[in-house]
């Protein structure tokens, strides 16, 4: 691993300023996993891209996405949440080429199959597979009957995958892992069908969110920026639109989708200019609220423990991705947490803390729960709790989204 600046993939920039850190020793990576390593982020000064600059060589990227990188197989109870997105992300990737009825369809980075499977179901008569680097994931959608193949674009491919082109090639929230968006971009290309239409989706950096403390983000971009990587890569962008997004909660606003084709003939792609919300005193603007946010994160910890003083039993509502992310970004706080409670129950465990049930959370006696979940449900949840008769410790007014 070495520090340092690439240029900025999108327009090739230099010039860099520097998030600070959201925590000066920690991270969290998007499948949930803590790092004990810290995040380093910085925003190109000519066109507002965030770039992580702490770059990993391609052996290690390999090595998290084939072995250890297991977003949603290995949480416990996060399938309860996995369909409903999948339906949604089928229907917006399906709706956002209509009435294009494709016969040949690839997903690019499938993970175990969920949206595959709800594609599937959309377009019956077409021939899908998916392509995925993640061994356990691969196990898991091939044990659940989808038409999943090991492999990654822009490597080797297996045959099932790479001996045609396709009508449809997408991709659900993998091009913020690259190394390389365009080459991603470039290595997709190849395997569309000349009237064939390419979906990409990932999260959408307008307003900072969530997925900018993910430490496998290494891009944080707006649409411009997915836009004009495409551009980049050889494609013709077609239409920007939101779409639902990449955790349990669907989040639209957080999320965008983007269509694309080939170029005609000339095969020439106009460079996109730069919209109105990335000129420079807009820039510097979202520079400021991206700064606030790492902030944030970085006063988290602290705060919550004012909050939680007189406090000792302390149990944790739920175990999803806000949950990690307070084991990550607050681990003070969560030294402090005897166990999890979720509805149901489960006999895994959850960064080494048990879980209970929800229901027999009164035999354990907490003197305060704190709401593990997206801040936005923190209001709900906490007046559950408090109905119940517990303490209920929202941070829902420390971390905006
Ligand atoms: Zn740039």
């Amino acid at each position: 691993m070495t520090t340092g600046y690439s240029p900025c993939a999108v327009c090739g920039g230099n010039d860099w300023l520097e998030l600070p850190l959201p925590h000066i020793t920690r991270s969290v990576r998007s499948d949930g996993a803590v790092l004990i390593e810290p995040m380093r982020k910085a925003q190109c000064s000519d066109c507002g891209l965030v770039q992580a600059t702490v770059l990993s060589d391609a052996a290690e990227l390999k090595t998290l996405y084939t072995r250890d990188y297991d977003i949603y197989n290995s949480r416990p109870s996060s399938e309860q949440f996995v369909s409903g997105r999948y339906t949604a992300l089928a229907q917006a990737i399906a709706s956002s080429i209509a009435p294009f009825k494709p016969q040949r369809v690839l997903e690019v980075g499938c993970g175990n199959g969920s949206a595959l499977k709800a594609v599937l179901h959309l377009w019956p008569n077409a021939s899908c597979i998916g392509v995925e680097p993640v061994t356990s994931a691969v196990k898991a959608a091939q044990a659940q009957g989808a038409p999943v193949v090991q492999g990654m674009i822009g490597g080797t491919l297996p045959s099932e995958a790479s001996g045609q082109k396709y009508d449809v090639i997408y991709s659900i929230h993998v091009i913020e892992h690259t190394d390389d968006p365009v080459a991603f971009l470039r290595a997709i290309k190849e395997l569309l069908a000349p009237q064939g239409r390419l979906i990409v989706t990932c999260p959408n950096a307008r307003v900072p969110n969530l997925e900018i403390v993910r430490s496998d983000h290494r891009f944080s971009m707006t649409p411009y920026h997915l836009t004009a990587l495409a551009q980049k890569a050889g494609f013709l962008p077609l239409r920007s639109t939101l779409c639902p997004g990449g955790g349990e909660d669907l989040d639209y606003e957080y999320n965008q989708l983007l269509v694309c084709s080939l170029p005609g003939k000339s095969g020439e792609v106009p460079k996109p200019p730069l919209p109105g919300y990335l000129q420079e005193a807009n820039r510097l603007q979202l520079f400021g609220a991206r700064r606030r946010y790492f902030h944030d994160f970085a006063t988290l910890d602290g705060t919550l423990q004012t909050r939680l003083h007189g406090h000792k039993r302390l149990v944790c509502f739920g175990t999803g991705g806000w949950a990690c992310i307070l084991a990550g970004y607050a681990p003070k706080t969560w030294e402090r947490v005897e166990a999890c409670a979720i509805d149901g129950g489960s006999n895994q465990t959850f960064f080494e803390k048990p879980i209970v049930a929800y229901d027999d959370l009164r035999q354990m006696g907490p003197d305060a729960v704190i709401v593990g979940v997206n801040p936005a449900t923190q209001p709900m949840i906490a007046q559950r709790l408090e109905e119940a008769g517990y303490h209920a410790v929202r941070w829902d007014d420390l971390i905006t989204m």
